[in-house]
């Protein structure tokens, strides 16, 4: 069912907001346990939701879309008074006091949330796999991996666990769980929604979007959340939506440094069909270059690796979270050893290699060398984007070089799941929209395409993201 759907049925009273509630409740209850997506269930949360919805549905006359609408939250962005982990052992027993914006703007729309899902430590990963609590698996494919870092929010859609689900992308955490499992993710341009209350990794390069089973539905979602939010000064209310536009005169730009080596041959033959189809529709396809791509993954985890271990600093063992000293009891008072102790016992691996990473790129003596030489390569990489958004109005490329790959595959190999990242990485570099759809499968394992638009122009990505949907 669509978003529409369910609120078609709500509003028709074929089915109660509390009765669909308690259905997603089951569902999760019997078969969570073999998928994993959730680390927190808020049942009592969602039942006293889904109870004023129902109560809002019985009185008012134009109720929201949203109302009574079931959805699950990626666990680092806060709802007030439920746990949030953001996938971290430090963070275990953290209880969000307050709610993030969007979590703000989605209540007042009176939906329901059900629980807070799966994701690698602190948003860092590909597959899910660096969480400290749960590996989640692909519903299509237990034997792989749903994708990351927000892998939760995706195999629970996928599982009809919940209609939609939040995520947050950083360098492709939305765009390639949803490829992997054939959803719909998009990644708003970078202010269009706001941050309040999300778990910040890189805060130059987050935000939070939609996964979803239709572009429609995303956009639901994205216009519930999107707008300028005092408490996060980077996010903007944008003044113009973009011109109006057919569909049949949209120029596509495909560009050439997106057809890699080391790209699956069936990813690289969907892409191709799926632009073969695209010619019904009118458009002019047109090859670009886009010549800076070749940095874009290095200069993507210099900055973010840069500014997440500044923004990790805040889990000393003293403000937030675990500590590793006791405090009625404590072993030692030297603010090192406190610090040094909790980080070494509660971060993970993959956690502990990028603020090592990100503090040695940061460090005096070697600024220069890597942090400011990246925001250079940044600059290149957003005219490269500016350029090609002279002569054409959406950019089209593959979301991932790869399917959903298997569970463990990658885990050892730091650099090859770095690879994944490869085409997401530029639109938060850019801060541009970017949206990805299915396009097409290998065996049963589904292959997403990405349109990436110009800021602010997320109304254009879905009109030509839902003509392509319905080819
Ligand atoms: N996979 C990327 C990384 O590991 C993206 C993470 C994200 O978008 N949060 O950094």
């Amino acid at each position: 069912m669509s978003i529409l759907e369910i609120h078609q049925k709500l509003i028709k009273k074929e089915i109660s907001a509390v009765e669909l509630t308690k259905e997603y409740l089951n569902k999760i209850e019997d078969e969570d346990k073999q998928i994993h997506s959730f680390l927190t269930i808020t049942p009592e949360l969602a039942l006293r939701q889904a109870k004023e919805a129902q109560e809002r549905i019985d009185k008012e006359k134009d109720v929201p879309l949203l109302c009574g609408v079931p959805c699950a939250v990626k666990d680092n962005i806060l709802v007030e008074g439920i746990r949030c982990t953001a996938g971290s052992r430090i963070l275990e027993n953290y209880i969000a006091p307050y709610s993030a914006t969007v979590i703000e703007r989605l209540k007042k729309l009176g939906v329901v949330i059900l629980g807070k899902t799966n994701m690698d430590e602190f948003a860092m990963g590909s597959s899910t796999e660096n969480s400290a609590y749960e590996v989640t698996k692909n519903p299509i494919d237990k034997t792989r991996v749903p994708g990351g870092s927000s892998g939760g929010s995706a195999a629970a859609v996928a599982s009809d666990f919940c209609q939609f689900a939040l995520g947050s992308d950083t360098g492709g955490s939305i765009r390639q769980p949803a490829s992997f499992c054939g959803l719909v993710g998009l990644k708003p341009t970078y202010g269009a929604v706001s941050r309040y209350g999300l778990i910040a990794m890189a805060s130059s390069l987050d935000q939070i979007g939609p996964i979803t089973k239709t572009v429609e539905d995303a956009r639901i979602v994205f216009e519930a959340i999107k707008g300028k939010d005092p408490l996060d000064s980077t996010s903007v209310e944008p003044e113009v939506q973009g011109s109006k536009f057919e569909i049949k005169n949209l120029k596509i730009g495909v560009p050439d440094e997106y057809f890699i080596k080391g790209m699956e041959k069936g990813v690289e033959e969907a892409i191709e069909k799926a632009i073969s189809k695209l010619k019904q529709l009118g458009v002019k396809i047109r090859k670009i270059s886009l010549p800076h791509t070749e940095y874009s993954l290095a200069t993507y985890y210099l900055i973010m690796a840069s500014e997440a271990s500044a923004n990790l600093a805040r889990y000393d063992g003293i403000r937030y979270g675990n500590s590793a000293i006791s405090n009625s009891q404590p072993s030692t008072h030297d603010p090192f050893e406190i610090y040094s102790k909790t980080r070494g016992k509660y971060f993970g691996k993959e956690v502990k290699r990028r603020i090592i990473l990100g503090t040695f790129a940061l460090s005096a003596g070697y600024y220069d060398q890597f942090y400011s030489k990246a925001q250079k390569a940044r600059g290149l990489i957003k005219k490269d984007f500016d350029q090609a958004f002279k002569e054409v109005d959406l950019i089209l490329t593959p979301t991932t070089p790869t399917v959903a790959f298997k569970i463990g595959e990658k885990i050892n190999d730091p650099v090859k799941m770095y690879l994944s990242d490869i085409f997401t990485v530029s639109a938060n570099l850019t801060g541009l929209p970017a949206l990805s759809l299915p396009c097409g499968k290998i065996g049963r394992l589904p292959v997403g395409i990405q349109i990436i638009g110009r800021a602010f122009e997320e109304e254009k990505v879905f009109e030509f993201s839902k003509a392509f949907e319905q080819l």
